[in-house]
């Protein structure tokens, strides 16, 4: 086997650490015929299996419980209810009895089930699918041995990486995250929602491995270098030594960098970039604020939905929001209204969708159920009584989703009004730049918002439809696009000649030669992962903004990405050296 596997960078870092393996799939179920005389040991075997699923069950649950709150909790009472259904348990039992392993059985009665229900026309029944899927690899998993099918494997105190195809939202909440020191996955891209996950959370990952997940066992010592893109597996010596050499060496950097964070990031031609914090997650917010961020820029609501049957009420809603505006102490802080449809999907309950990014997602969504809609406005009215909330609506392409929005925000505030609760009706409302459409009529929107934000991932998606999410298309997502480059101007334009406020918070401002092109473009503010803040500050400190607008200009005039990306390197490189391209 190749010792390095080399997959895509999602979150920089390096790990060394041994591999936790997570299948979470069906397994194969091998055909085992039972002898007359093994029969009822094997409905005992099925019993005891049942049980320790439903003790599993319960860990989870109580898990799920501790940070979502006992409703989101509650679906795992569904899968430990399914567990003593009487026809299944009758049908399993008669199976085993008519000479059938027992996990050949039970994976016989639960692709029945899964069949069915998924033909269903009641939409609970069809939602219940998923839960049906999980309780079978569960309790297959038990029956059958097998300890990298269950996340709830992963003992908490040990530092693992884990290695798995992908990192659905179901199982990202079973996982014990403080013990995982970092993530790699086959599939995923770089702005795909594990990717962004692990980078709000600090983790070094690699995604779009391919086949990691077929050529690993589990146990194996690896290096994840997460800038590089690379497992390193079984290392030699040599390779440990300097791989500790580099982690030691990073450490001592951000030890460097985190000094930067009382400073502003003012260029060496006087030019100030101010510098904002994504925070997706609201349990991240209080080491965002301490990265040196000035606000925060992007703030990612799906990641309260995100792997939950339901949507989080407005009372928990207000509390998550509070947080992070508290956090960041009357600075500004940016939250965008739930952006679910696309690759970032709750559990069930979704329609299926041929092309989802070009799908029911964000404020389409949003806009078609009002009252849904409506309980997150009221809860950031409220959550703004407490600092400096603006409001983000995500994937515009017309004025009249700005304006239907409006409408919607004076209802909220007036049944709040109402119910003497607390709250603002003057909240600044900003789009989200992502659509080639919003770019092009930035000029009718202006008039509308108070800001723009420039959302690069989307916007090189739609641009060059080039699935952001897609590994075979990986180095065709080209953020240097002249394309690209040329929509963003347009942008800044508009925004200097109607005096709205322009910023970036896609993955373009987060990495050191795409920061610098932004700024050549005329951005001013820059909203990253907490962990590039006191990165990019440092490269703005070791910058001249007028060389970078030379070079951006040449840049708009070629015809392919990598010529323009070539031109803003060697500028870039004239400047700092290849240092300043370090992440
Ligand atoms: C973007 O599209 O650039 C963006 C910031 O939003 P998301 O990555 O959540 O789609
Ligand atoms: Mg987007």
């Amino acid at each position: 086997m190749e010792r390095t596997l080399t997959g895509i960078s999602a979150s920089p870092g390096i790990a060394i650490g041994s591999v936790r393996l997570l299948l979470w799939e069906v397994p194969d179920v091998p055909h085992a015929i039972i002898p007359d005389d093994a029969v009822d040991a094997e409905i005992a075997r099925f019993h005891a299996a049942r049980a320790e699923a439903r003790q599993r069950l319960d860990q989870v649950r109580r898990r799920v419980e501790e940070r979502a709150g006992a409703t989101e909790a509650a679906i795992f009472e569904v899968q430990q209810m399914l567990l003593d259904d009487p026809t299944m348990l009758e049908e399993v039992e008669s199976l085993i009895r008519h000479n059938v392993g027992a996990a050949q059985a039970f994976h016989q009665h639960m692709a029945d089930w899964r069949q069915r229900y998924s033909r269903a026309t009641d939409s609970y029944l069809r939602e219940r699918v998923g839960d049906i899927l999980d309780l079978e690899i569960r309790m297959l998993s038990v029956l059958l041995g097998l300890q990298d099918h269950d996340p709830l494997d992963i003992p908490s105190g040990q530092r693992v990486i884990l290695v798995s195809h992908d990192l659905t939202p179901s199982l990202t909440v079973q996982l014990e995250r403080s013990s995982i020191t970092a993530i790699a996955t086959d599939v995923g891209t770089r702005t795909s929602h594990v990717a962004i996950l692990a980078r709000s959370l600090g983790i070094p990952a690699v995604v779009g491995l391919r086949d990691a997940t077929e050529r690993l066992r589990g146990g194996e010592l690896v290096i994840l270098d997460g800038s590089a893109g690379t497992l390193n597996v079984n290392p030699t010596d040599e390779e440990l030594a300097l791989y500790r050499d580099r982690e030691r060496l990073e450490a001592e950097r951000a030890v460097d960098l985190a000094q930067l964070a009382t400073a502003d990031a003012v260029s060496t031609d006087g030019v100030e970039v101010v510098l904002l914090a994504n925070v997706d997650v609201p349990e991240e917010a209080e080491r965002a604020a301490r990265s040196g961020a000035r606000g925060v820029g992007l703030m990612r609501t799906e990641f309260l939905v995100l792997g939950r049957a339901q949507m989080p009420d407005e009372e928990e809603q207000y509390r998550a929001y509070r947080r992070v505006v508290e956090a960041f102490a009357g600075q500004p802080v940016m939250i965008r209204t739930f952006d679910i449809g696309g690759d970032k999907l709750p559990v069930g309950g979704f329609p299926q969708e041929a092309n989802p990014f070009l799908g029911w997602r964000a404020i389409r969504m949003c806009l078609d159920q009002p009252e849904l809609f409506k309980v997150q406005l009221r809860a950031l009215i409220r959550a703004a009584v407490h600092g400096n909330v603006k409001i983000l609506l995500p994937l515009i392409v017309s004025p009249s989703e700005v304006s239907d929005t409006v409408a919607l925000l004076s209802e909220s505030a007036a049944e709040l009004e109402a119910i003497g609760v607390p709250h603002r009706d003057d909240v600044p409302l900003g789009v989200m730049v992502e659509t080639p459409a919003a770019a092009v009529i930035a000029d009718r929107l202006a008039p509308l918002v108070s800001f723009f934000s420039v959302g690069t991932n989307d916007l090189v998606q739609y641009t060059l439809a080039v699935d952001r999410g897609n590994v075979n298309l990986a180095s065709r997502f080209t953020p240097m696009h002249p394309s690209v480059l040329r929509l963003i101007r347009r942008v800044v334009e508009v925004g200097i000649s109607h005096g709205v406020e322009v910023a970036v918070c896609g993955e373009m401002a987060s990495h050191p030669l795409t920061a610098y092109t932004l700024v050549g473009l005329g951005i001013r503010e820059l909203s990253v992962a907490p962990r590039s803040v006191p990165v990019i500050k440092s490269l703005i400190l070791g910058i001249c903004v007028s060389r970078a607008e030379a070079a951006v200009r040449q840049a708009l005039e070629v015809d392919t990405a990598a010529e323009a990306e070539e031109i803003l390197r060697a500028s870039l490189i004239a400047e700092v050296g290849d240092a300043g391209l370090l992440e």
